[in-house]
């Protein structure tokens, strides 16, 4: 069951019609759990909020399925003032984007210059920006602009999924580069012949990957919920010594609150992961389909609107 669930919600994660629905009536049915606003200002009392709690945010600009170069432009120009606001209002706050909002679609050239823009504009007022990881196809090409951009703008990291095959090998390849690579299982549907089909070996992939990238010296932001992932890896940075400033914690908005708060007592450093925008249905989707008892909660906010 939870498995026609999960696929289900992948699909409907995927499907453009409902994406645009969606974007056309906003933020419902108890997305705001998960997502903090239409739009960046609406966010800042949401990151405040999390800032006084001793969390650190990443904000993400939600933004899928784009196809115009105008669309592509507006959310570059969103992003950059996003960034702009994060640095006037001294938010403890830094950028993830996803480049097919920013036109990874329609041309290397597009994605390449409006990369280069905010990253100048992020570079200008000390903001880090993230490239979040998409699914396996564009993976290479990801990749290959993260390497470009990243001799020439310091402060941007990007994304390994443990589930891909390629990935020990990419986190060696990128190591030279002195990266802060955030580490995740994967969210997307991704065939046998390029991802591990099961758990298992994702899990203990995860684990690998961490440790390998925190032994070649580079900084590493564990994003995970798991349990498992998370007592695994304060296990070996005690054991090895690993300095508490080489790493952080990263979970996302409205999920697992608790465990959030427990580590910073612990003294570890956390980062939420703030989506924002009026693009929230891909995301929402994917959210229900890591964890279907979600649902509950969801169907209950449709019954309140
Ligand atoms: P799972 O293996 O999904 O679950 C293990 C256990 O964790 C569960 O049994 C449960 O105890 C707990 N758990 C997991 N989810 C929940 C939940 N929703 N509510 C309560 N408990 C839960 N993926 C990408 O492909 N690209 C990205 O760029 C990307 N960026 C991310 C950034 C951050 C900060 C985070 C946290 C995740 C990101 N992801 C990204 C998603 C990631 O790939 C996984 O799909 C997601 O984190 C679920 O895997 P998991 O490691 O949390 O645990």
């Amino acid at each position: 069951m939870e498995k026609v669930l999960r696929d289900g919600f992948i699909y409907m994660s995927q499907n453009k019609t409902l994406n645009s629905l969606a974007k056309k009536y906003g933020l419902r049915f108890g997305a705001s759990r998960f997502v903090a606003g239409e739009d960046f200002k609406t966010s800042v009392p949401t990151i405040r909020e999390l800032n006084a709690k001793g969390l650190s945010v990443t904000v993400d600009h939600l933004g899928e399925f784009i196809t115009t170069v105008e669309e592509a432009t507006e959310n570059r120009d969103e992003i950059i003032r996003a960034i702009e606001i994060m640095a006037e209002e001294k938010l403890d706050a830094y950028m993830s984007l996803k480049l097919t909002s920013l036109g990874f679609d329609i041309s290397d050239e597009l994605i390449e210059d409006n990369m280069r823009q905010i990253l100048t504009a992020a570079q200008a007022v000390g903001v880090f920006v993230a490239i979040d990881m998409e699914d396996e196809p564009r993976c290479e090409k990801t990749l290959e602009l993260f390497k470009k951009l990243k001799t020439d703008f310091e402060g941007l990291g990007t994304v390994i999924q443990s589930y891909l095959y390629r990935s020990e090998d990419d986190i060696n390849h990128l190591a030279p580069l002195k990266p802060n690579l955030r580490i995740v299982k994967g969210a997307y549907k991704e065939p046998a012949t390029v991802a591990f089909p099961e758990k298992e070996d994702v899990d203990h992939n995860y684990l690998k990957l961490v440790k390998l990238h925190l032994a070649n010296g580079n900084y590493a932001s564990i994003a995970t919920h798991d349990d498992h992932m998370i007592d695994a890896i304060i296990e070996h940075v005690k054991l090895n010594d690993i300095p508490l400033d080489q790493f952080e914690f990263q979970m996302l908005y409205g999920i697992r609150v608790e465990r959030q708060l427990e580590l910073v007592r612990q003294g570890y450093k956390v980062r939420v992961y703030v989506p924002y925008g009026r693009d929230w249905y891909g995301y929402f989707m994917r959210r229900l389909a890591e964890r279907p008892a979600n649902v509950a909660f969801v169907l209950k906010g449709m019954v309140k609107k």
